[in-house]
């Protein structure tokens, strides 16, 4: 993007199985205005299209003066981007099988909506604005309650049908293992994100095995999460610091499987599970080296996602001003 250029504001909303993000972007592409509201996705999609445009509409009047070109949602699934319809989201009460996402919420704020993937919005905001900026052939992962990912190729997203391509988190790395939220066997996302890592230190205190953990969560099973986990093995306990090392070696193992199909310039790893410079971190990447035989896995640059929690809703932002530009005329 040429410096100077004057963009219009935009909306990005960030739908996700807890919480609802929205953020108003200016030219700039700075948030100017925020909210966050519980999803409540057990109430139905009806009742969430609703919490969305009242959201919108919030942020509008918080800065009426701010042109806004358009909005861009992003979901937790797959997607039909021209119709603006969820094809599933797994994660949601109800799946929203076909629901239209982006006809109502354009008839109530009358302007132009964008429906994306949110691993796809992640990749937008890093590629356009973050730690992928410039990169011609990237891979992206995200790490969270699921992994989430996308390609870029010729330094352009690759989406593929239902906006699906990228989901390095349905690899399946061990056929026979736990049950996916996809329907098979062994997935990457059983075995290295949050809920992977706390349900196997959950095991491993059931089974008896000496951890702090068991002081740290107070006997509470529930109070265990990734991140506690994360804290255990940073202080030297041996059983987080097993958990941790090989989450993060199945990550490598499937980032390697990724590299040798795709050869990328960049790899991009980020999301809550996934802070900059965590062991985890650390132990995916010393993994995916290992594992990369074809190719000189030095020329392959690693790095930390930039814009943290915020990726998704910018990312989500970027795609309604996008779709704005390519579609505003006939909304
Ligand atoms: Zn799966």
């Amino acid at each position: 993007m040429p410096r100077g250029t004057i963009h219009r504001g935009t909306i990005g909303v960030d739908l996700g199985g807890t919480n609802l993000k929205l953020a108003l972007l200016d030219g700039d592409n700075q948030i100017v205005e925020r909210a966050i509201v519980p999803t409540q996705g057990a109430e139905g999609h009806d009742a969430v299209l609703a919490r969305i445009t009242d959201g919108i509409g919030r942020l509008r009047s918080a800065a009426p003066s701010l042109d806004v070109a358009g909005i861009g949602v992003g979901v937790p699934g797959e997607v039909d981007m021209a119709r603006g319809v969820t094809i599933e989201l797994p994660n949601l009460p109800g799946r929203w099988v076909d629901v239209a996402v982006a006809q109502p919420i354009s008839l109530v704020c009358g302007l132009p909506v964008g429906v994306i993937n949110d691993a796809k919005a992640f990749a937008l905001a890093e590629l356009r604005i973050g730690a992928a900026s410039g990169a011609g052939t990237a891979l992206l992962v995200t790490v969270g309650t699921g992994v989430g990912g996308a390609v870029i190729a010729h330094g352009q997203i690759v989406y593929g049908v239902g906006s699906a391509a990228g989901e390095i988190g349905h690899l399946i790395l061990l056929p026979g293992g736990h049950r996916c939220t996809c329907g098979n066997l062994g997935c990457l996302e059983t075995l290295a994100s949050g809920p992977a890592i706390a349900g196997e230190a959950m095991r491993m205190i059931v089974q008896g095995f000496s951890t702090s953990l068991t002081d740290l969560s107070a006997g509470d099973l529930n109070a265990i999460t990734p991140e506690l986990v994360a804290r255990a093995a940073d202080e030297g306990d041996a059983v987080a610091i097993d958990i941790v090392d090989r989450a993060g070696n199945w990550l490598g193992i499937a980032l390697a499987g990724a590299i040798a199909l795709l050869a990328p310039e960049v790899v991009v790893i980020g999301g809550g599970v996934a802070p900059a410079g965590s062991r985890y971190v650390h132990a995916a990447v010393a993994s995916a080296k290992s594992h990369t035989g074809i190719l000189d896995v030095n020329r392959v640059d690693f790095r930390d996602a930039r814009l943290g929690y915020d990726a998704g809703v910018i990312g989500a932002a970027l795609w309604g001003r996008d779709y704005a530009m390519e579609h505003g005329a006939q909304v």
